[in-house]
C-alpha cells in the first residue's frame, strides 16, 4: 500500500481532528502518502482530494469540528455516484481508505467496497455512541461532558425558583448521551428511544420528589424520545400537574462543538493509528474500535446501529437513583 486517504462524515464530532492526525502521522511513519478528502463523499465524487504533510495536522489535536469538513452525501447512495467516487480514488491512486464516521457512513463504505474492492478501515468518530464493537465513539466523552456542564447550571436557576426544567440532547435513534448525562447530572427522569415513555408515571415520580421536599426537577429528554421530544412532554406534563413552574431548554448543537476531551483525544489518536495499521496488514470492511482498553475489530456489518443496545444496569441505576 503506497498511498491512502482519510475523510470524516457525517455528523461530526470533538475529537475527529486528533484521529486525521494520527492516522497522517501513522501512515508517513510507514512511508505511505496520505491524502484529505474533503466533505467526505462529496468530495470523494467530486475529486476534491488534498495532499497531507506532517505538518498539515500540526496543531490541531486540540480543535473540535474537522478540518478536512463534513457533508451528508445522496448521491453516493446511488449506483453511479459510486462509481464516480471510485474513478477519483484510481485516478489518484489511492489504496486504501480511512473513514472516520458513524453507521451510515460505514453503510456507504460496505456498499461501495463491495462494488469497487478499494479496501476501507472504519473508525467511529460520532457523539452517539451508538454503533457496536467499541465502548466509546470518539467524540461522545467530550458531547457528555458538555451536557453536564450545561445541565449543572440549569440545575441553579431550576433550583432557585422551583421549577421543573425538561431538557433535550441529541439522541435521534439512541439514547446512549441522555442516559449516562442523566446519571451523571442526577436527573429525576430520562426519557430515551429505547424505552415506552408514561406521562403518568412521570407525574408520579414527580409527586413521590415532592413528597421529599424536592423544590425543583430536572428530566432528560433524547430528541428520538418516543414521547415526542421534551417541549411535547412537558405540554403533556403540565396539562395534568402543574406544580412547578414548567421550562424546557433544547441544547442543540453546542453538543457537537468545544475541544475534545483528553479521553476523546487519546481514543482518537489510538484508533486512527489502528486503523492505518489494519489498510497495511490487508484488514477491510472493519471499524477499530476499543473494548475492554484494548484495540478491536467488528465488521461494518456487526457495527452498525441498531446491534448496540441500551446498557440495562445503567437504566436501573438512574430510576433507583433519582
Ligand atoms: P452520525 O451518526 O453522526 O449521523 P453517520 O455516518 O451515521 O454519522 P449519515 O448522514 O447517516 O451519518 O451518513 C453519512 C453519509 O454516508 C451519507 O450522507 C451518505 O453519503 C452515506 N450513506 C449513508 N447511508 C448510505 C447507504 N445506504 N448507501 C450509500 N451511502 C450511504
Amino acid at each position: 500500500m503506497k498511498r491512502i486517504a482519510v475523510f470524516t462524515s457525517g455528523g461530526d464530532a470533538p475529537g475527529m481532528n486528533a484521529c486525521v492526525r494520527a492516522v497522517v502521522r501513522t501512515a508517513l511513519y510507514h512511508n505511505v502518502e496520505v491524502y484529505g478528502i474533503v466533505r467526505a463523499y462529496d468530495g470523494m465524487i467530486s475529486g476534491d482530494f488534498i495532499p497531507l504533510e506532517f505538518n498539515s495536522v500540526s496543531n490541531i489535536i486540540q480543535r473540535g469540528g474537522t478540518i478536512l469538513k463534513s457533508a451528508r452525501c445522496d448521491e453516493f447512495r446511488t449506483v453511479e455516484g459510486r462509481r464516480k467516487a471510485a474513478k477519483q480514488l484510481k485516478k489518484f491512486n489511492i489504496d486504501g481508505v480511512v473513514a472516520i464516521g458513524g453507521d451510515g457512513t460505514f453503510t456507504g463504505a460496505q456498499i461501495f467496497t463491495k462494488e469497487h474492492g478499494i479496501p476501507f478501515i472504519g473508525c467511529p468518530g460520532t457523539i452517539d455512541n451508538d454503533l457496536f464493537g467499541t465502548d466509546n465513539t470518539i467524540g461522545y466523552d467530550t458531547a457528555l461532558n458538555t451536557v453536564i456542564e450545561a445541565v449543572d447550571k440549569i440545575r441553579d436557576t431550576a433550583d432557585a425558583h422551583d421549577r421543573l426544567f425538561f431538557v433535550e440532547v441529541m439522541g435521534r435513534d439512541a439514547g446512549f448521551i441522555a442516559l449516562r448525562s442523566g446519571i451523571a447530572v442526577g436527573a429525576d427522569a430520562v426519557l430515551i428511544p429505547e424505552t415506552a415513555t408514561f406521562v403518568d408515571s412521570l407525574i408520579k415520580r414527580l409527586e413521590r420528589g415532592r413528597a421529599h421536599r424536592k423544590t425543583s426537577s430536572i428530566i432528560i429528554v433524547a430528541e428520538g424520545d418516543d414521547g415526542g421530544g421534551a417541549y411535547e412532554v412537558a405540554r403533556k406534563v403540565k396539562e395534568k400537574y402543574n406544580q412547578y413552574e414548567t421550562k424546557v431548554t433544547v441544547l442543540g448543537h453546542i453538543q457537537r462543538g468545544g475541544s475534545p476531551s483528553a479521553y476523546d483525544r487519546v481514543l482518537a489518536s489510538m484508533l486512527g493509528k489502528a486503523a492505518v495499521e489494519a489498510l497495511l496488514e490487508g484488514r477491510r470492511n472493519e471499524m477499530a474500535g476499543v473494548v475492554n482498553k484494548k484495540v478491536a475489530f467488528t465488521s461494518f456489518q456487526r457495527a452498525i446501529k441498531h446491534n448496540r443496545e441500551i446498557n440495562k444496569e445503567l437504566l436501573h441505576l438512574a430510576e433507583s437513583l433519582a
